[in-house]
């Protein structure tokens, strides 16, 4: 049953170290190879100033391409699958970019939305105008959606882009507005996020395998659908950002990244206890 976890949230802050709580973890996965899903920015990546300079963290190649030589292992991510490809060269890994709306992998193709695409050119100048006269403002054109990036922009100005862009998207019934940590995306309205993406791949052949539990690892937002997805019988973990205080569905916490790694360096060692 998966309705017992989607209830059950807790502040950030309260929520057990997945590293100090690892021997209770592992017993919870048991011996089959985990079904992992990971998200990217702010959980493989430092967050960075310039999206476009997310480097997955040193040393989780090698890392990545163990467990999934073990498990069926997906990067769920708001870039674009073939950015979000790019910057995770590893063999035998499932990509679902765009919040889900686009998954490749081993077998497996999945594109939802597509009819969004003509609404979001139509948009696109009105938008442009309106937002990049703000400072700091980055707009990116992406194959399924329209991000506004704000991180660099002062906070005076927010309420005035969330406006512009709020505005735009009640013009246009096939978009929505999706809020991320410092980024606006305007999206195809379909209802489909990253936890409809776990859902999908939960029943794709390869991730049903023999009886694993799936963990969710992210640090957004978007995240939680991802935590939602995976229920009472995963282990959601997040990984604490700029407020603790936020509500989570996780059932542990990491400090960042490079705890990211750590974990995963241990839970590969422990289903691959001889690579
Ligand atoms: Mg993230």
């Amino acid at each position: 049953m998966r309705s017992e976890a989607a209830g059950s949230v807790a502040p950030i802050r309260v929520l057990p170290s997945a590293l100090v709580e690892f021997p209770a973890l592992m017993e919870r996965v048991g011996s089959h190879p985990p079904r992992l899903f990971l998200d990217f920015d702010g959980t493989l990546a430092e967050i960075v100033d310039d999206p476009g300079s997310a480097a997955l963290l040193p040393g989780l190649a090698p890392v990545l391409s163990r467990l999934a030589s073990r498990g069926p292992v997906a990067v769920v991510s708001g870039r674009e699958r073939t950015d979000v490809q790019r910057r995770v060269p590893v063999e035998g890994l499932t990509f679902a970019g765009s919040h889900g709306l686009d998954i490749q992998g081993p077998g497996l193709s999945h594109r939802v939305g597509e009819e969004g695409i003509a609404a979001l050119d139509r948009v696109f100048p009105d938008l442009a105008e309106s937002v990049l006269e703000l400072p700091g403002v980055r707009l990116e054109r992406k194959s399924l959606g329209l991000a506004v990036h704000f991180r660099n922009t002062p906070a005076e100005s927010h309420e005035a882009l969330h406006q512009a862009i709020t505005g735009i998207a009640a013009g246009e019934p096939t978009l929505r507005v999706i809020r991320g940590k410092m980024v606006l995306e305007l999206r195809p309205s379909v209802s489909w996020n990253k936890g409809d993406a776990v859902r999908w791949l939960e029943s794709q052949p390869g991730f049903t395998g023999p009886a694993g539990v799936s963990i969710y690892i992210g640090d957004d937002l978007t995240d939680e659908d991802g935590f939602a997805a995976v229920g009472s019988e995963g282990v959601g973990i997040v990984v604490r950002g700029e407020s603790d205080e936020r509500l989570s569905a996780a059932r542990f916490a990491l400090s960042g990244p490079s705890e990211v790694a750590r974990l995963l360096e241990r839970m590969a060692a422990h289903v691959d206890p001889r690579g």
